[in-house]
């Protein structure tokens, strides 16, 4: 079994998700006492958020490329970014080390496009919904990609940072989440993309009337099929 290094900590609530998934899916895989063989970077999210609001990038950039160092260091074999926003500083990341840095939107393409879904709507953090990095990404797959309207990106947004990252898990903003989710389909929307971590503690299949792709369990699942691969 390969070494996976994880960058995470933005936020940890998400970071908690790859780690016991990666281990439950090696122990389902390999049974008994198989667990998985990770090295994890937890960064500051307080810092991290500042930088993106200040959009100070580069230097958000500098830490996590330099946590990552840190990682190969530490045995890393592969590296990801717990964070779809952070994807936006994915060559940075990747120009520090030899190991790979697996692309979380790569992943969620797939899963996409193995679904035979052509049109998915991106919920995200305002970065993701509204910069072009994470939507080009997608749409290289051939999907196309619908984002939400200016007022339903902040509730997102807001959602993220307030309520999400921190813990709190509220049913209004599940059903405020719902009914952004109607519009999207309603606009022609087949999928949903969680272009977040941290969505997925608060939206699942049940929630929505076309398949739902939560980014996390994928990339890590995807991880773990890589370290497990001969
Ligand atoms: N975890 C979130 C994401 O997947 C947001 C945290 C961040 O801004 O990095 O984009």
């Amino acid at each position: 079994m390969r070494t996976i290094g994880l960058i995470g900590g933005m936020s940890w609530e998400s970071t908690a998700v790859y780690y016991r998934e990666a281990n439950e899916l090696v122990r389902d895989r390999l049974g008994g006492l198989n667990s998985a063989k990770l090295v994890l970077a937890s960064l500051n999210f307080h810092e991290i958020s500042e930088l993106q609001r200040a959009a100070e990038w580069q230097r958000a950039g500098e830490i996590l490329a330099e946590a990552a160092r840190g990682l190969e260091a530490a045995g890393a074999e592969i590296i990801l970014i717990c964070t779809n926003t952070m994807h936006l500083l994915i060559d940075q990341v990747q120009a520090a080390v030899t190991a790979p840095v697996l692309h979380i939107g790569d992943v969620a393409a797939e899963a996409v496009l193995e679904r035979e879904i052509g049109r998915v709507a991106l919920l995200g953090t305002a970065f993701t919904m509204e910069k072009a990095f994470y939507r080009e990404r997608i749409e290289a797959h051939g999907i196309e990609v619908l984002v939400p309207r200016e007022s339903d990106r902040a509730t997102i947004h807001r959602a993220i940072f307030e309520e999400l990252a921190v813990g709190v898990v509220s049913e209004d903003t599940r059903s405020a989440f719902r009914e952004i989710i109607e519009r999207l389909v309603a606009d022609g929307a087949e999928g949903i993309l969680l272009g977040c971590t941290e969505i997925e503690l608060l939206i699942g299949d049940g929630d929505s009337p076309v398949p739902v792709f939560p980014t996390a369990q994928l990339h890590i699942a995807a991880a773990v099929d890589w370290a497990l691969a001969e």
